[in-house]
């Protein structure tokens, strides 16, 4: 395996600092839509949390995601963030648990 240096982002739930792919990406478009960012490439500015729904739940119930993305968050996107992250979560940890890594 080659070695290159981690980037590290901090959950803006819990407040853990892990590895990029360790997180999940919340992004607000420059259209101001706040989406999962799967790929971690969409441009505009982004959160990361966790991939597990506590982390989720977190920052919905401590507003986390308002804060870090400097926007309001609706409750009707952080359901619709929720259904998104439930889906994201299962394929992320199959990703890990097969030790899969996305040759960038
Ligand atoms: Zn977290």
């Amino acid at each position: 395996m080659r070695r290159r240096k981690i980037p590290l982002r901090k959950c803006v739930a819990c407040q853990e600092t892990k590895s990029k792919k360790e997180l999940i990406r919340v992004v607000r478009t420059p259209e101001g839509e706040i989406m999962i960012d799967v790929t971690g490439k969409k441009s505009g500015r982004g959160a990361y949390l966790c991939g597990n729904v506590a982390c989720f739940e977190l920052a919905k119930k401590s507003r986390a995601l308002d804060r870090s993305l400097k926007a309001s968050v609706g409750l009707e996107v952080y359901e619709q963030l929720a259904q998104d992250f439930i889906r994201v979560e299962d394929e992320f940890l199959a990703q890990r648990e097969t030790g899969m890594d996305d040759e960038e």
